[in-house]
């Protein structure tokens, strides 16, 4: 078991001011594979103020200083992707080669974009043309309190801490109690780096805790928060009094449109990828809606998919999905199985239970139901598991109403071979992000949500943008020498 007690604060591992341990559980085996602190208040005022007094210098440093110093950690972290891979697999049980091929890396191309961003953006420039005495100036918004989930942990965390101090801006991470390996170890990182002192600080704690006290914290200037809308809708209200910024990258319940003329692996590509991190992400298409004359045939195809997929334990090599996040997470997706079960839905494939064959560990079952209305629970809830639910529809028109008839708004998919009709869709998918036939995403293209998703974008210079103030000035040269 890992003793990982200590904060990371003004460039130093520090005890936290009281004996508050929490156990970090292998949700392969249900053992405790480390114990960290949560943190309290004289903990999260030590690191803000770290960070506030480092914000004094680091905000004047340039631009390729700053780059320097991320590269650093770049290099650090490229020899270290072995050890990233198995703190990922260890603390929320993505199996290890997803860990180390998918999950870590995803850290080094986001930061490689970052910089590439930063270093073509413009952060001063006269109005227009024909205003050269009205000049823009983009500078860092001061001190950056990032909250961050543990489905993608390090994936997260990169996409705030590295945006942030590359703007300027100082830092105050709280990483997921239930996920905090891999973000202490990017904070070794980040120390063998030598960045200086306060600009980067580490505080574990829990949501109503450090979370809380970031969120309502008057020396912090923003909080940029992905996970869950119960918690965005709390830290919105947390953060209200103090006038700060709040970014908020939240839940989903993307569709997967798949229509008459959609390609031959439309339906397994779907079920393959609202199957991918065990179901555990933001993004998943866990909504498949099959226009009926495909409709039998998709449930067979679906069926048939999920069957292959295996599960095991997250320190076994191999393509298998891994465990549920936690033994809340576990119940959590048993119930939603069960109540798609008793609103009538048709159970295809998986169900209720443990996954066969293992005895310990947080092992879902695979799971498809069909016949699902818009209307039943597994519709509407984000589920966050290997559950998918098939819905059939007669029309475009009933199948774009469907898609957008959810609380959330952050990504829908389309399968289809008209190309009128995709982008159709696209302009009228109430969400932040639409992809089509299945084609993987750019790096650097904006990642967020409408409606009850969010309201943060992460990624490339937009991802910039959440950590820079725009300041206007008048009169810029203007009756000067
Ligand atoms: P969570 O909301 O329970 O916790 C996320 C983080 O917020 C943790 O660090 C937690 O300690 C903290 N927290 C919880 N309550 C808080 C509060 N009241 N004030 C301040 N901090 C608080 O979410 P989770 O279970 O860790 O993650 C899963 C959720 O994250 C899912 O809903 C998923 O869709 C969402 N997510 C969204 C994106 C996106 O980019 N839109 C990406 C990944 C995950």
């Amino acid at each position: 078991m890992q003793d990982k007690r200590l904060f990371y604060i003004n460039g130093q591992w520090t005890p936290p001011s009281k004996t508050q341990d929490f156990d970090v559980i292998d949700p392969s085996n249900e053992e405790v594979c480390a114990v960290i602190s949560l943190g309290s208040e004289k903990d999260t005022d030590l690191a803000v103020r770290a960070a506030k007094n480092a914000f004094q210098t680091w905000r004047h440093t340039s631009i390729n200083e700053r780059i320097e110093l991320v590269r650093s950690v770049l290099r650090i972290y490229e020899t270290r992707l072995k050890d990233m891979g198995e703190a990922i697999a260890t603390e929320m049980g993505a199996p290890i080669d997803f860990a180390t091929e998918d999950h870590a890396p995803a850290c080094i191309s986001h930061t490689e974009n970052f910089i590439h961003n930063l270093k073509n953006f413009t952060f001063e420039h006269s109005l227009d043309s024909e205003h050269p005495h009205d000049h823009i100036i983009y500078e860092p918004i001061g001190v950056a309190a990032l909250i961050t989930p543990w489905n993608w942990p390090i994936n997260q965390v990169s996409l705030k801490v590295f945006p942030a101090l590359l703007t300027g801006c100082t830092c105050v991470l709280k990483p997921s109690e239930i996920a905090p390996l891999s973000a202490m170890l990017l904070a070794d990182m980040i120390h063998e780096a030598g960045f200086p002192p306060g600009v980067f600080n580490l505080v574990n704690g829990d949501g109503l805790g450090v979370g809380r006290q970031l969120s309502s914290h008057p020396d912090v200037d923003v909080v940029s928060f992905t996970g869950s809308t119960r918690a965005g809708k709390d830290i919105t209200k947390t953060a209200a009094d103090t006038v700060k910024r709040v970014c908020l990258e939240l839940g989903g319940k993307g569709a997967n449109l798949i229509f008459h003329d959609a390609d031959k692996d439309a339906v397994t590509r779907g079920v393959t990828h609202c199957f991918e991190n065990t179901g555990q992400s933001c993004n998943s298409p866990s909504r498949m809606l099959v226009e009926k004359s495909r409709y039998e045939q998709a449930c067979q195809e679906a069926k048939a998919c999920a069957e292959q997929i295996s599960v095991n334990t997250a320190h076994k090599n191999g393509p298998h999905i891994g465990p549920a996040v936690s033994k809340v997470q576990y119940d959590k997706i048993q119930n939603l199985i069960q109540k798609g079960n008793d609103e009538g839905a048709t159970l295809l494939v998986g169900g209720t239970g443990r996954q066969e064959g293992l005895n310990r560990g947080y092992f879902v079952r695979p799971t498809i139901f069909a016949n699902v209305t818009p209307q039943m629970t597994i519709a509407k809830e984000e589920i966050f598991g290997p559950v998918l639910a098939i819905i059939p529809f007669n029309s475009e028109e009933e199948a774009f109403s469907i898609a957008n008839d959810t609380a959330y708004g952050l990504t829908n998919y389309i399968q289809t071979s008209s190309r009128e009709r995709a982008e159709r869709f696209a302009r009228a998918s109430r969400t932040g992000m639409v992809a089509i036939n299945g084609l993987s995403r750019a790096p650097g293209i904006p990642f967020g949500g409408f409606k009850q998703s969010g309201n943060g974008r992460e990624g490339g210079s937009w991802g910039l943008l959440e950590f820079l103030e725009i300041k206007s000035v008048s009169g810029w040269g203007y009756n000067c020498s």
